[in-house]
């Protein structure tokens, strides 16, 4: 263990739930306002690594890179409730997402399955960014339908050896370990036979190719296996029961993904784009306008009556499907309705001087296009609602 890991274990964790909802509120709101560096607010896309490591050291420090992690695991141990408090501060202070599979998924993943080894190794480690994690789920013809994986994971020793392909897996280019879903056997259901593996990116016939996105970034990558082994010990659960594990993480942070918090800022952006170039007298862009308007402060309503539903400490049913669906295509729109206001300046990528004033047009359509896709796409939770709560045949 480094210094790091040592000082954050000297001073013991404060019981954060202890405190009262809005007083605990103010707390992580004035120390955001002191301590999160401006480099890592209101990031144009998903950060690297390099570019928010200080950051997360910082929370880490403070113990709060966990917040639903249990205390005696180094988490902050946040009820529901607090942790979508949280989740609001930071998102309200514009923090930029992190490299955080291994605390939203890994961490939660071995605190309920693990062994007591993987326990031991992988949670101080994915705690300290030691180890960063990447998804390996999606592959090139497996992705709403994820049963269909083809990846294989054969028996040999005392190790699995993998072979296949895992696609639009984010951030692996950082990445220093994998989570990933591979076959170990098959049976009568497709969903049989999957099994959910840990596995070091270092391991040799381990390829990772980045693919460069519409914006010219590249955050994700495609992922090859050339007979890549993994110890047989980094099997997470019993062989086969890979599909339940990974299902088993789907619960109240399907309400982040439908926050009104990023259609609320394409919205301000827009705001600023209309006052610069006069649209405001337009009354064909004003109806367009006041409708975007009128649906986030809809979205927001919505949004918080699931959040008093998880206040109250209910589950959350199928239709929270619902909010991911509206604040996803509400900010497309937004960033259309930006683009059609924009004319000739929104041919141009990054800030460009929109009759005086610095405005990036094309910003808030680029981030919000994969918004409908990932996490289940749209058309998937409009399946979802349609059978599970609107009861329609299939
Ligand atoms: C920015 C981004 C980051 C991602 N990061 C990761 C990651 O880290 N790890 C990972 O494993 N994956 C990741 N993914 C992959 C993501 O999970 C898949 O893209 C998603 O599951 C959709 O799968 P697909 O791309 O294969 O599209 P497909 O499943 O082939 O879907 C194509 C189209 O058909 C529609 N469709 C499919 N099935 C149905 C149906 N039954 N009914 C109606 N319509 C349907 C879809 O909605 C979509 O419009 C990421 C994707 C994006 C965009």
């Amino acid at each position: 263990m480094d210094d790091m890991d040592l000082d954050r274990l000297d001073s013991p964790a404060p019981d954060w739930d202890a405190l009262q909802d809005d007083r605990f509120r103010l707390e992580v709101r004035d120390w955001l306002r002191a301590n999160c560096p401006p480099h890592v607010r209101f990031p144009a896309g998903r950060m690297h690594w390099h570019e928010c490591r200080d950051w997360w050291e910082r929370l880490y420090r403070k113990g709060w890179i966990a917040p639903a992690w249990p205390r005696e695991l180094g988490g902050m141990g946040l009820s529901p409730y607090k942790q979508v408090i949280m989740a609001e501060e930071l998102e309200r202070h514009g923090c930029g997402r992190m490299p955080d599979q291994g605390i939203t998924q890994v961490g939660p993943i071995l605190v309920r399955y693990g062994t007591p080894e993987q326990k031991a190794w992988y949670l101080p480690r994915t705690l300290s960014g030691e180890a960063i994690w990447c998804q390996g789920y999606s592959e090139p013809n497996a992705g709403s339908d994820l049963a269909s994986l083809q990846t294989t994971a054969t028996e040999d020793g005392d190790d699995y050896v993998i072979e296949g392909s895992k696609i639009w897996t984010t951030l692996a280019m950082d990445a220093t370990h994998m989570y990933l879903l591979a076959r170990t056997g098959r049976g009568t259901r497709k969903q049989e036979g999957i099994s959910f593996l840990l596995l070091d990116m270092r391991a040799p016939g381990l390829v990772v190719r980045p693919i460069r996105n519409i914006a010219g970034d590249a955050e994700f990558c495609q992922v090859f296996f050339d007979r890549v082994r993994t110890p047989r010990s980094n099997l997470v659960g019993a062989a086969g029961q890979g599909w339940a594990i990974a299902k088993s993480l789907l619960g109240f942070e399907r309400l982040g993904i439908g926050s009104p918090r990023r259609p609320q800022l394409a919205f301000a952006r827009l705001q600023q784009l209309a006052a610069a170039r006069g649209l405001f007298d337009d009354p064909v862009f004003m109806e367009r306008f006041t409708a975007l308007r009128l649906d986030i402060l809809d979205l927001s309503a919505t949004y918080e009556s699931f959040v008093e539903q998880v206040r109250r400490g209910e589950p959350l049913g199928p239709d929270v499907s619902l909010l991911k669906v509206w604040a996803t295509e509400v900010m497309q729109r937004c960033s259309e309705l930006m683009i059609e206001g924009g004319d000739e300046h929104a041919a141009f990528a990054g800030t460009v001087d929109v009759d005086g004033s610095p405005v990036n047009v094309l910003a808030p359509f680029y981030s919000s296009r994969p918004g409908t896709i990932y996490g289940g796409s749209n058309e998937i939770q409009r399946n979802i609602l349609a059978k599970a709560v609107l009861g329609l045949p299939q």
